[in-house]
């Protein structure tokens, strides 16, 4: 079935679609926003408009999290790769240890950022398997009195998910980059949670931080300014000027979201589109092979193997040749990689299943 705009089912797994409601909605933005005379792009962020978007994109962000009071919302840039080094250079300080518990690619990242600034435990390292699962709790290795634990809910590249929110004692730390508002969370388990905007949210550009005020008074005095959280929580995000496009369709987003039944509504329409590729991968009789264990397995990140590397190659070129965009595996981990976020429409799954099955039986 074409698709509006003649647009692809585009797998990418970041920058990633957008619902095509707010593409139009941002297509008015871009030239008028609301009869001010000028695009969204265009304005001064310090513009009454503009204080007006970044403070409903606030409001509806928590709103549709139901973050608690006791929490400041903030967005910043730089991406989840500058929190890999913001965390711990507010958060880890002299003579204290951080845990880390690396379930992929992206945890290592952060350990590796940690490790410049000070001591890290690694709680737990899924890499003696590639990669395939996460920790049951008390696999744990934790440390006593440890400043913070730092988690990453979704590994992007392997497609391993944490099933709900872990809990701990200590300060817990997320990276939700490829899964915030996929589903519900329970914020007030976690200190500080950020998340980069380009896969669930908006286009690439803000970094959104959610951090709970008692850890937020925990952060040094003599940090640069602009790797400071206190210092952009004291001035409303606008310390500098912000990704104010982003921001502004990450509003739009949110919107759409609370118009579709919240974070219920995407879990929902994201367990049913998973369900319809992991069914695929386990009626194939093995032709295809899920790269995390079942109980791990990524409702954003579908990753699988096929028999040999001729048979992926030729699997991704056909998919493409039908509208399927974006299914190639990360080399890490080979194989195809659907990254399927909250804007991928059901159809694409649809399409994609069946596509595999009729693969399958041709090559199989
Ligand atoms: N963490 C996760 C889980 C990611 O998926 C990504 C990007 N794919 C990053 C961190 C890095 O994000 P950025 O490119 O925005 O710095």
């Amino acid at each position: 079935m074409p698709q509006p705009y003649d647009r692809v089912f585009n797998f990418s797994a970041g920058p990633s679609t957008l619902p095509v409601s707010v593409l139009e909605e941002a297509r008015d933005g871009l030239l008028n926003y609301q009869g001010t005379g000028m695009g969204v792009m265009e304005m001064s962020h310090r513009s009454k408009p503009f204080e007006a978007i970044i403070q409903k994109a606030e409001a509806d962000l928590r709103t549709l999290m139901g973050i608690p009071e006791g929490y400041r919302v903030l967005f910043l840039q730089g991406g989840a790769s500058l929190q890999f080094s913001m965390v711990p250079l507010s958060f880890l300080g002299e003579g204290q240890t951080a845990d880390y518990v690396v379930t992929g690619a992206w945890g290592k990242k952060g350990v590796e950022a940690a490790r410049l600034v000070g001591c890290v435990n690694v709680a737990w390292d899924g890499k003696g398997e590639n990669y395939r699962d996460v920790p049951a709790p008390e696999a744990l290795r934790l440390s006593p009195n440890t400043a913070y634990v730092h988690t990453t809910s979704n590994e992007t590249i392997q497609g391993v998910q944490f099933a709900g929110d872990p809990s701990f004692e200590s300060p817990l730390v997320c990276d939700m980059s490829s899964d915030i508002l996929s589903r519900p969370v329970d914020v007030s388990r976690y200190a500080l949670i950020y998340a980069g905007a380009q896969k669930n949210m908006g286009p690439a550009g803000a970094t959104i931080v959610i951090i709970r005020d008692d850890f937020l008074a925990r952060a040094p005095q003599n940090v640069h300014p602009i790797l400071d959280y206190r210092v952009h929580a004291d001035n409303d995000s606008l310390y500098n000027t912000p990704s104010s496009w982003s921001i502004y369709v990450c509003g739009l987003v949110y919107q759409h979201l609370l118009d579709n039944e919240g974070l219920e509504g995407a879990r929902a329409r994201n367990e049913a589109k998973a369900k319809a590729l992991y069914d695929a991968i386990d009626g194939s009789e093995g032709f295809y092979r899920g790269h995390a264990e079942p109980r791990a397995r990524s409702k954003m990140n579908v990753t699988f193997t096929l028999p040999n590397e001729d048979l992926t190659k030729s699997f991704v070129k056909e998919a493409e040749a039908n509208g399927m965009d974006g299914l190639k595996g990360h080399r890490s981990v080979g194989g195809v990689r659907a990254s399927i976020y909250n804007a991928f429409p059901q159809e694409g799954c649809e399409a994609l299943a069946s596509f595999m099955k009729d693969f399958a039986a041709r090559n199989g």
